[in-house]
């Protein structure tokens, strides 16, 4: 009788100390959700006061959007700005993008870099042309399935445009997750990924996606800077354990990258008749389809005998080298030199002879617009090929 008794009382302190157990976790359960809220309701209050007024804030229209996030994708807000207004001024439609000629939508993209992604805004504005008559889906899981959006793009399009509760991804909203979670991890691995999102659907409300995503990218662009974050001003400093260590800039935890391969790169700018050559480039590869200076890639330096091939008789000529600045690419360090040279002969090769005048009615890569821009003296010049230096003269 006196081991029944201790045995129904062990059970029922056992008992007890669950149901104990369970209230206290539902207690921090719902501590955690209240901090999450909290942080949704502080992100939204800092950006209406602090957020940067943007053309692209003031619309819901899936297509800017969607224009808006592309060119961001490839640079900063203030460069981007130009960009935005000249392709919504052009193309005020997806169906006119749509029925735009390629080497119009290069020329305006020039400068942007990665023309491979002119060619597939091109073709993401066709499909939705063909295949929703115009209208952008009014679904995170069509817009990725369109070409060329990925799920960052699609989540901004489905926040901002249709208001669903998809947390947008991008580099400053990594940066900013990784130092309030102190994530351990290389920030582009599977599980940092992971716990970001995790954090992002719990912080974001559903009823508030658009302000939510818009409040922590811009909290990542103004205020959680790469190297130097403004903690003090941060209105989520209390829930950040990275400025708690006292440790913001030690994350996000970066992979080393392996070395960027070195290209050099030798162009002809070779005269005739008061015109040059240039040629258009294949399909693949950096630069695809852009028009360019007759080039040649070689793992050295080359000189002008090089296109000897391509324009003969180049022994016989003047000629002046330019060395231009070093070219970064992701994975790949370009090292490029124009030979500038007047040739008799054809070219043993498919080129268009143009007139400077024509210039800018072909989409050529950053690096050759940047040097035409700095050397119209020497495009002058080379018209008697007056060269004040020549490199050789035979
Ligand atoms: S407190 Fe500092 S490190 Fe943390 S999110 Fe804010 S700015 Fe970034």
């Amino acid at each position: 009788m006196y081991w029944l008794e201790i045995i129904t009382l062990t059970k029922l302190i056992r008992f007890l100390s669950f149901k104990v157990l369970d209230a206290l976790n539902r207690g921090c359960f719902c501590i955690k959700v209240l901090k999450k809220m909290e942080i949704h309701q502080k992100l939204k209050f800092w950006y209406q006061s602090a957020g940067r007024d943007l053309p692209w804030r003031h619309t819901s229209d899936p297509y800017f959007i969607w224009l808006s996030e592309v060119i961001l994708q490839q640079t900063r807000v203030d460069q981007g700005l130009p960009y935005y207004y000249a392709f919504t001024q052009q193309y005020p439609t997806v169906h006119d993008l749509a029925n735009a000629h390629e080497d119009e939508v290069f020329r305006l993209w020039q400068g942007l870099g990665y023309y491979s992604r002119a060619k597939s805004l091109l073709k993401t504005a066709k499909e939705v042309q063909h295949r929703y008559n115009g209208n952008f889906p009014a679904s995170y899981q069509e817009l990725l399935a369109l070409p060329g959006i990925g799920p960052y793009t699609a989540a901004a399009i489905a926040s901002f445009a249709f208001n669903l509760p998809h947390p947008v991804v991008d580099g400053n909203v990594k940066r900013v997750v990784s130092r309030c979670l102190q994530i351990q991890e290389p920030i582009e691995s599977k599980v940092a990924l992971n716990e970001i999102q995790i954090w992002l659907d719990a912080c974001m409300q559903p009823s508030e996606p658009a302000i939510f995503n818009q409040a922590i990218m811009e909290l990542g662009a103004l205020i959680c800077l790469p190297k130097s974050p403004s903690c003090s001003v941060c209105p989520i400093q209390a829930h950040c354990l990275a400025t708690q260590s006292g440790r913001p800039t030690d994350f996000p935890i970066k992979k080393s990258k392996p070395a960027k391969r070195i290209l050099h790169l030798s162009f002809a700018w070779a005269w005739k008749n008061g015109k040059f050559a240039i040629q258009k480039r294949g399909n693949e590869g950096i630069w695809a389809n852009l028009w360019e200076l007759p080039s040649i890639e070689t793992p050295e330096p080359s000189d002008i005998q090089i296109f000897e091939p391509i324009f003969p008789g180049l022994s016989l000529s003047a000629y002046r080298t330019f060395e231009l600045p070093v070219h970064l690419l992701s994975h790949r360090e370009i090292r490029a030199r124009v030979f500038l040279f007047k040739t008799e002969s054809d070219a043993l090769h498919q080129v268009e002879w143009i007139s400077p005048e024509m210039r800018d009615s072909y989409g050529f890569p950053r690096i050759l617009t940047r040097f035409f821009e700095q050397n119209e003296e020497a495009f002058r010049a080379q018209l008697n090929l007056d060269f004040s230096k020549p490199d050789t003269e035979f």
